[in-house]
């Protein structure tokens, strides 16, 4: 799950990682009111799970309240690589010295964490590493022994910051970071820019600019407060109503809907209609069992599709058997009253029994095909 920058900052805040102070706006008016708290000049941020949104024109000073109501005017709406701003991000406006980047991540090869530093931060930074490899520092953390202060100032020293308070302060971030990125089971943390703004007599202040954060989807469980921030606005509607009854659903652009019991199967399925000259129309898993509730639930979102001509069923009995899947399409049919030609394959423990029932029951607009092959075909022709 990819936080946005505010999301990412909030949690940066957490740890300890100093960040500007801001507010999240999804109106002009909203931005203004914003900027009047925070007080002038604040830069005016557009929140999308992208980057490069400065190129984009995505991010934009402002000098006054007013200017910052214009700005986000400007912003809102705005389509950055496919990514239409819904919602700005008003933060006190930081004056930059230096900009810096700094990132952790798995390095699944060596199988620990990996700190990226380099002092030439603000632009991509695989440009850094095609171009200038010596100036990005790598440096490995174990993660049975942990995080050693000694690892930070090594970072720090390597990319050559000669400033004593720099190098202090960034080198308590890079610990923050490893912090974060460990408690929050993140997959990536990368602030681009860290800056070192122009401030004080003693020198600049260390501050994360941006925030991009990639939390582990199969840890959201251990992390209530995280899965709170899962935008749902962002995803597709009808994943969206996939995920709130439960329903292992990724939409696709055909004709066919397609069901399958287990993921492998499922894109199997999506695989041998592609074969026979189809398109699947979705990738929906139902799963271990067969019960009345989860068909009705996997059809009741595959239905909602208004490209979907037709249904293949795939299903395959191992522990959940044949005879109890046929209960439940019935079940679910009868609930629900479906149109669409429907398509279905069963095969494995106590097959015929299931065949046998559908065949006995089933409304018309019902077929059981022998193989998948034949289902598919038929399934695809339906479709037509
Ligand atoms: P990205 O383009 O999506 O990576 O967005 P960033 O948050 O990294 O911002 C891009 C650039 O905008 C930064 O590298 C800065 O140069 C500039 N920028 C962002 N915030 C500020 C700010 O508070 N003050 C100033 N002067 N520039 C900023
Ligand atoms: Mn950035």
């Amino acid at each position: 799950m990819d936080l946005y920058e505010f999301q990412g900052k909030e949690l940066f805040r957490r740890v300890g990682i100093p960040v500007s102070e801001g507010r999240l706006a999804l109106t002009p008016g909203e931005a203004k009111e914003a900027a009047r708290e925070l007080g002038c000049p604040v830069v005016v941020k557009a929140q999308v799970l992208t980057g490069g949104r400065g190129k984009a024109g995505g991010i934009k000073l402002a000098e006054t309240p007013a200017d910052a109501e214009a700005r986000a005017r400007d912003i809102l709406g705005l389509d950055i690589r496919g990514h239409v701003v819904h919602q700005v991000w008003v933060e006190r406006a930081s004056e930059i010295a230096r900009e810096y980047y700094l990132s952790v991540t798995f390095d699944r090869g060596a199988k620990k964490p990996l700190f990226m530093f380099t002092t030439q931060g603000g632009i991509d930074i695989e440009e850094v590493a095609a171009t200038n490899p010596d100036a990005l520092v790598r440096l490995h953390v174990d993660p049975l022994e942990g995080y050693h202060a000694w690892q930070g100032r090594r970072l720090v020293y390597g990319a050559g910051v000669t400033d004593p308070g720099e190098q202090k302060q960034i080198a308590a971030v890079v610990g923050k970071l490893y912090d974060a990125f460990v408690g929050y089971e993140a997959m990536l943390c990368e602030i681009n820019p860290l800056i070192v703004t122009t401030e004080g007599e003693a020198g600049g202040k260390v501050l994360a600019l941006d925030s991009k954060f990639t939390i582990d989807d199969n840890a959201l469980f251990r992390h209530a407060e995280l899965a709170e921030m899962r935008d749902l606005a962002a995803a597709d509607p009808l994943e969206r109503l996939a995920r709130e009854k439960g329903v292992t659903y990724v939409k696709l652009d055909g004709e066919v809907g397609v069901l399958g019991n287990g993921a492998g199967l499922t894109m199997s399925t999506v695989d041998v209609v592609t074969f026979v000259g189809g398109r699947p129309a979705n990738f929906c898993d139902l799963g271990g069992g067969g019960d009345a509730q989860g068909v009705v639930d996997a059809l009741s979102v595959i239905t909602q599709d208004p490209q979907v001509r037709s249904i293949f069923f795939n299903i395959f009995g191992g522990i959940t058997r044949c005879d109890e899947v046929a209960r439940g399409i019935l079940q679910a049919l009868a609930q629900m009253g479906i149109e669409d030609p429907i398509v279905v394959r069963l095969d494995g423990t106590n097959a015929e029994e299931g065949r046998r029932l559908l065949e006995e029951a089933a409304p018309a607009n019902l077929r059981v095909e022998a193989t998948m092959l034949d289902g598919a075909r038929r399934a695809v022709e339906l479709a037509a």
